[in-house]
């Protein structure tokens, strides 16, 4: 509908505006074309009037010459008629007769028959013979021709002198006073043809001229024909006198001359027309000014009809075109409008999103069938262009929801980046900073904003403090580096190559790792109390050593040391002080150990020297006696000096050798021997060492299987009360037959059995064994039990014993556990402690072997003991030395003081035994009463000890 109105509306536009343009430019073109011929019409009439003029000019032109040339036939026709009288003989006779009135008889009648005025005769010399009217005065005549052409010409034609063709002349001339007076002529002033011919006499001789004239008269009669004819007037003037007119009044004078060389006429309404004449005069034609005003009339009038004429056709053909426009506008709106407006409507439908409607005029081949195919386009194109939006408000909502997630991503990505505990930094292929995070600012301190402006690779370098790090080891190149700052904190730095030419660095202070790793280190090869070296490294220099002798045959030493007691010293004096021992005890070592030689502690109270042969210019036994002195130095510890001593074992590399490891067990075996001699000394290794030390491993194993297999039996010694004779306990002591070796002794065994911590199952087994056995003897005998120091580390053995105690069901008190000193003095208070429980349980405790520790009082001093078992050594030496017998005596005092029991043992002879019960001992032990005897055995004793004392 819009589309139709649209189009209506458009197409009555069309044609109205295209009708009013056609109007105006036709109402223009006629107005134009009216003002123009108005222009026109007066330029014409001036135009007109001058060529009126010019008409009438000419007219009055060919009017004159045709007047001209009626005088000029007029003039031939005199002149034709004096030839003849000149010619005839009878003139001829007459006028040379000299005979003037004869002459002039003659000539008159001659004159008048050729309309002659007159005429002169001349002699051949030009004398004037004689004229035809007697009056004239003939020699003024010839002064007057004289000064005329008349003169020379008639001399001229005179002189020609050809009687068969004679020629004369003829001319106009104006009449001068003179000649007029001598001719006798009337007319003064006038104008005269003149003619002149020769005369020949009868022989054909020139004997003189002829001249006749004729006047211009007043009104030529030819002129007054020709003026009525023409119903012109005819004038001719000399100047402005009049000389001859016709059909005018005589006075005529003429005024200005226009363009077209009209003169008018003064005095009368009449315009003329002169042309000059010879001589000297105009021949004038004139007509009535009113013929020259009816032809301008004429001929404007002629214009105008014509103007009128012009706008008439004009103006209907102004119609006719308007009327064709306006028909062929509706013809052409029906051809374009029509189907634009189809085209309209199929557009707006295409507009309300109708993209199927088919289009009609496709194959016109004008514009509007390009219009209609631009709209089939247009509607592909709109319907592509909607599935267009289509697409892309689809991709857009993936673009959103991708730029969502990338934002997230982003952030988590900065969150992760400058949450990470490394430093972060990325370069991009032209090696400028692209990407960096919080904390590689912190680790090196440098400003956030000194990053931003993307600093090349060796900017950063600098602002790291990086001045080590060269610019060859930069760039993306994977690699780890670390690298020490001026704060001397480490920093690894590793380099990870990107695909586009740039790469990403990490940096992380590695302070704390590399400070634990370089801790990790030295702790894995040295030993941490005493900084000296420890058994890894000990074996590295051991091999490098090797190969050096392998290779160059540098010969090297391995010294090994062991402490002497150091045990004994660590259990009295406390770890603190041990640890201090051997802190010293290593100064000391490094002090005497040359500058090539490496020092190692092995654990314990062990160290291994390796030494070169070539550092040691006194040799390694004397080095070996240097270390054994520089011990024996009294040791400041916990507040007292203590001496030590030590056992030293030497091995020297040889050829037998098959490695580093090889000369170490050597130097280990010959400490051992030294060991095995009692120490404080120096022993260099032999090959029999090996031997015995083969022999204690035999033993360690079948020591083992012996355990396992209960092989180990006790034995009982028993323990007599000196007051009463009577057999107080049996002390429980382990007895090994081994079937091949035979009986091995406890002082072998349990040695080895301590050393390799086979005690505890040994020590388990012992003390079962003998609670059992107990309970099968009669009365409240106790049972003595010897405890290893080794027993007490494991910190159960309260538990232990008070299990056994519950399952074989042997009353508390019946068991007395043996412990030397060393237990009290190396335990700490959670083993009192343990002790003391077992005492609360009833269980007895006796200390072994007094008087060999270094503080047996004090041990009393700290746990309290229910008996006191003096060492045998004391015993034995009690008849022979006087100390001996002292602190025999002391012993006896101090146990009847503190109420403890006291025990001597190792009682061999009456004597001892003498002397012991008058020093005021309790009890005695010893071969002198009994050996250990075995278990079966222990009744039978019993009951023999009844009958014993039955019989005393
Ligand atoms: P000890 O505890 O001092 O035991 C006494 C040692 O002296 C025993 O030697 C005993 O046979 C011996 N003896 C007793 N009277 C005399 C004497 O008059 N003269 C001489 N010369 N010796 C005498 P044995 O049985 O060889 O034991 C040696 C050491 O072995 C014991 O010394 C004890 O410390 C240890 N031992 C023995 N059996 C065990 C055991 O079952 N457990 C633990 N832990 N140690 C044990
Ligand atoms: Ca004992
Ligand atoms: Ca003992």
């Amino acid at each position: 509908m819009t589309g139709t109105v649209f189009s209506r509306s458009l197409r009555a536009r069309l044609v109205g505006a295209t009708l009013s343009t056609a109007a105006i430019a036709l109402a223009a073109l006629v107005f134009l074309v009216v003002l123009r011929s108005g222009q026109t019409l007066r330029d014409q009439a001036q135009e007109v009037s001058t060529w009126s003029e010019a008409q009438l000019s000419d007219r009055l032109f060919s009017d004159a010459k045709l007047a001209a040339a009626r005088l000029q036939m007029q003039r031939e026709d005199v002149e034709r008629r004096f030839a003849t009288m000149a010619e005839r003989w009878d003139v001829a006779k007459a006028v040379f007769s000299g005979n003037t009135v004869a002459a002039s008889e003659l000539m008159r009648p001659a004159l008048t028959l050729a309309d002659l005025d007159g005429a002169i005769a001349f002699d051949i010399n030009l004398r004037a013979l004689t004229a035809d009217r007697v009056e004239a005065d003939l020699l003024a005549a010839n002064a007057a021709l004289e000064t005329t052409p008349i003169a020379a010409a008639l001399r001229a034609v005179m002189a020609r002198n050809d009687r068969e063709h004679p020629t004369g002349f003829a001319m106009s001339v104006r009449w001068n006073d003179g000649l007029s007076k001598a001719l006798a002529a009337e007319e003064s002033g006038a104008v005269a043809d003149v003619f002149g011919r020769p005369v020949f006499d009868d022989f054909g001789e020139v004997i003189g001229g002829l001249v006749g004239y004729r006047v211009l008269r007043r009104h030529e009669p030819l002129m007054t024909a020709f003026a009525s004819l023409s119903g012109r007037d005819v004038f001719i003037l000399a100047g402005q006198n009049l000389l001859s007119s016709a059909g005018a009044d005589s006075a005529v004078q003429l005024g200005s001359t226009s363009r077209a060389e009209l003169h008018t006429v003064i005095g009368a309404e009449k315009v003329a027309r002169c042309i000059p004449q010879v001589p000297d005069i105009r021949l004038c034609v004139a007509a009535p000014l009113r013929e020259l005003q009816q032809l301008t009339g004429k001929v404007v009038g002629i214009g105008e009809e014509s103007s009128r004429s012009l706008l008439r056709t004009l103006s209907v053909a102004a119609c006719l075109t308007l009327c064709l426009v306006a028909v062929v506008l509706l013809i052409l709106s029906n051809r374009i409008t029509r189907p634009l407006v189809r085209v309209t409507q199929i557009v707006s439908e295409v507009a309300r999103g109708n993209w199927q409607v088919s289009v009609p005029d496709i194959d016109r081949a004008d514009e509007v069938g390009d219009i209609a195919r631009a709209v089939v386009v247009l509607e592909h194109s709109l319907s592509e262009r909607d599935q267009l939006r289509d697409d892309v408000f689809r991709q857009n909502t993936i673009l959103t929801d991708r730029e969502r997630q990338l934002q997230e991503q982003n952030e988590r990505f900065d969150a992760a980046l400058n949450n990470m505990s490394q430093g972060l930094c990325m370069f991009g292929f032209h090696g400028r900073l692209k990407v960096f995070n919080a904390q590689f600012c912190r680790i090196y301190g440098i400003a956030r904003d000194e990053l931003e402006a993307e600093p090349t690779h060796a900017e950063v370098r600098r602002l790291a403090g990086l001045a080590d790090w060269s610019s060859a080891e930069g760039g993306p190149v994977r690699r780890t580096l670390t690298k020490t700052l001026a704060d001397d904190r480490c920093v690894e730095i590793t380099v990870e190559p990107m695909a586009d030419g740039g790469w990403v660095e990490t940096h992380e202070d590695v302070t704390a790792s590399v400070t634990a790793q370089a801790r990790i280190t030295h702790l894995a090869t040295h030993d941490a109390l005493t900084g000296l070296s420890n058994r890894i490294l000990l074996a590295d220099r051991l091999a490098a050593a090797f190969a050096d002798y392998a290779g160059e045959g540098r010969a090297f030493t391995v010294i090994c040391l062991d402490l002497d007691d150091f045990k004994g010293i660590n259990d009295t004096l406390g770890h603190p002080a041990g640890d201090e021992l051997l802190r010293q005890v290593g100064r000391r070592l490094t002090t005497l150990c040359p500058p090539g030689g490496t020092i190692a502690r092995l654990g314990g109270d062990e160290f291994a020297i390796i030494l070169f042969e070539a550092d040691l210019p006194k040799g390694v036994l004397a080095l070996a006696e240097e270390i054994l002195v520089q011990l024996r130095r009294p040791f400041l510890l916990a507040g007292q000096f203590v001496s030590v001593d030590g056992s030293l074992g030497i091995a020297v590399s040889s050829a037998e050798d098959a490695d580093g490891d090889d000369l170490l067990r050597r130097a280990d075996v010959a400490l051992y021997a030294a060991k095995a001699d009692g120490g404080r000394r120096v022993r260099v290794f032999e090959p029999e060492m090996e031997e015995r030390q083969n022999q204690r491993r035999w033993l360690e194993r079948e020591l083992r299987l012996a355990i396992r297999d209960e092989q180990i039996e006790l034995h009982y010694q028993p323990l007599f009360d000196l007051t009463t004779n009577a057999v107080t306990s049996f002390e429980a002591l382990a007895r090994w037959h081994h079937p091949e070796r035979g009986m091995i002794s406890p002082g072998e065994f349990i040695p080895v059995a301590e050393a390799t911590g086979l005690i505890d199952a040994l020590g388990a087994y012992v003390l079962k064994l003998a609670c059992s056995d107990a309970l099968t003897w009669p009365g409240n005998l106790r049972v003595a039990v010897n405890i290893s120091p080794i027993q007490f580390r494991e910190g159960n053995l309260d538990q232990f014993v008070e299990e056994i105690l519950r399952t074989t069901r042997l009353p508390s008190h019946r068991l007395e556990l043996e412990i030397t000193e060393s237990v009290i003095l190396s335990q700490d208070q959670a083993s009192l402690d343990m002790l003391s429980r077992l005492r609360r349980l009833g269980v007895r405790f006796s200390m072994d072997d007094f008087g060999t520790g270094y503080s047996s009082l004090s041990s009393l001093n700290t746990f309290r003991f229910d008996k006191i078992k003096l060492d045998q050594s004391f015993v034995r030496n009690l008849l022979e030395t006087d100390e001996a017998a002292a602190i025999v005596h002391v012993v006896a005092e101090l146990g009847r003081i503190l109420k403890i029991t006291t025990t001597a043992e190792g009682v061999e002879t009456p004597e001892q035994l003498a002397r012991l019960r008058a020093s005021g001992f309790s009890e005695v032990q010893g071969y002198l009463l009994s050996k250990p005897i075995p278990a079966a055995a222990v009744v039978a004793f019993l009951n023999a000890q009844e009958t014993l004392h039955a019989a005393a």
